[in-house]
This record gives structure tokens, sequence and C-alpha cells, in this order.
């Protein structure tokens, strides 16, 4: 195995859309939702609106299904494919929730592909209403993270990734301002992949010297699949060179992966250590 983890962020990484406002706006809520928002967190808010909905008479059915509709890329699915053909392990570390992640990745044959999903847990209770609950329970502790919402601090995470013998080397694919911090726990061999003109962008531009790890940038679904298959392939390319074997399923066509010439890459943003 190369021993290369690649960890996606979910909304706006994997999806084209955020799935809370999705669910939110596509049931007829967001005017509630905006006049919540300023007088709780956002986590909470969302089980609130859960609440609201299952109020109305919306089911749990019914979120799913419009969930089914949010928009996923081809490309992200060829991506996602890929790279775990090529032997990467592929996780999910999101503030969404368990059962929105779980519902698209499963309605697009995904879910096998990720060995974990790291976010809020949900359930539904007995009367069928879909309940959201923080990941890291804040009423009794504090992460201790200033930079991150009370509900999640993604770097708790992705140390305890670092900790496992197998993650050789990191990848990690985020948009948003809660991807900011987990990508300064990156180590120099490890590499961010944030979307280009989102927050975690404008974060990691603004702060370089926080950033330890290579990073690429990736403005479209084409860019994050050539630009993400071909760290896999340079990565797997050095470990060989080095005596060391890659892991490839046997059922894997090589034909399906580009092999990206180095120029047609987007520069990497230059970060000065
Ligand atoms: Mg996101
Ligand atoms: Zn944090």
């Amino acid at each position: 195995m190369a021993g290369i983890v690649v960890v996606f962020d979910f909304d706006k990484t994997i999806i084209d859309c955020d799935s809370d406002n999705w669910v939110v706006d596509n049931l007829g809520a967001t005017d509630l939702f905006n006049e919540l928002l300023p007088t709780m967190p956002w986590n909470t808010l969302m089980d609130k609106m859960m609440k609201e909905l299952h109020s109305q008479g919306i089911t749990v059915e019914d979120i799913a299904e419009v969930l089914k509709r949010a928009p996923l890329h081809p490309k992200t699915i060829f991506a996602i494919k890929s790279a775990h053909a090529l032997g990467c392990d592929l996780r999910i570390l999101s503030d969404a929730n368990l059962f929105f992640i779980e519902t698209i990745l499963k309605h697009h044959g995904l879910i096998d592909y990720f060995s974990e999903i790291n976010t809020n847990p949900s359930y539904v209770d007995e009367e069928g209403r879909l309940r959201i609950f923080p990941y890291h329970d804040f009423s009794t502790s504090s992460h201790g993270c200033q930079l991150c919402p009370p509900n999640m601090c993604k770097s708790v995470v992705i140390e305890r990734i670092k900790t496992s013998a197998f993650a050789k080397q990191l990848i990690y694919l985020g948009d948003g301002k809660g991807d900011f911090c987990p990508s300064t726990k990156l180590r120099d061999g490890d590499y961010a992949m944030p979307r280009k003109n989102y927050p975690v962008w404008d974060l990691i531009c603004s702060n370089p010297s926080l950033i330890k790890a290579k990073v690429h940038e990736w403005s479209s679904w084409d860019e994050q699949a050539r630009i993400l298959l071909h760290i896999v392939n340079t990565i797997i390319f050095e470990h060989n060179s080095i005596g060391v074997s890659s892991h490839i399923s046997s059922d894997f066509k090589f034909q399906d992966v580009p092999i990206v010439a180095h120029e047609l890459l987007p520069k990497a943003v230059s970060v000065p250590h």
C-alpha cells in the first residue's frame, strides 16, 4: 500500500452545494432558518429545523428525496472511484450530518468507497423526526479551538489519522472556513487541496506561514479530479521508485485514470516557509 489517506470535506467539496441549505431551501424553510441563525449555533439550528419540518408533516423520506437531488458532478464520482482503485484510503470529514451524507453517498453508489465518515451524529427518533447532534458535545466541555465552531474542530480527527501507522501521506480537500484549521495540521509531504476562491483558499493564501503541506488549488470538478489523481500517481510513483510496492485493485482499468502532464496543472499556491 502506498499509505495515502484522502480526506474529503463533504459540502461544496463532494456535492456542489451545502446539504443543510439544500434541504432547508428545497423544503421551503429558508426564512425561518435565516431568522433563527443569529440566535443559536448552526448545528443546533439544524436539529431545530428538522423538528419544524416534522411538525409540518414533512417526513424523513421527503428529506431523503430532496438529498438525492443534490448536485454531485460525475467527475467527482470518477475521482473517488479512481483514487480508491489506486489503493487510497478515503474518508469523509464534514460538519453536515450522518443521515444527509449517507443518503447521498448511497444514492450514488459511493458509500463503500469510504472507510470512515466523521461528522455530526444523527438518527430518526420513534416519532419519525430526524435528530441532529454535535460531533463534539460542547455542553459538557469545549474542544478548545478558537478557530472552529463549538460542535466540531476537524483537527481532532486529522490528528488521530496522523497517528495511525498506515497514514503515511494525507491529501485534504475542502472549501470552507472549518477546513482551514485541519489544513494547518497537515505535515510537510502532505497535500492540501483548497477550492479556489472559497473561504479555506482565502485563509490559506493569507496565512501561508501556517501551512506546511503542499497546496494545490482547484476550481472546477474536472480540475479537482485531475489534480487529485495526479497527486496520487505522483506519490505512488515516488514510492515505487524507492522500492515500495503499491496496491492496485485487480478490477481496476489503468486507462480509466488520466496520467496528467505536470504542465497541465495549475500552479500550486506559493507558500513560503
Ligand atoms: Mg464544505
Ligand atoms: Zn479547530
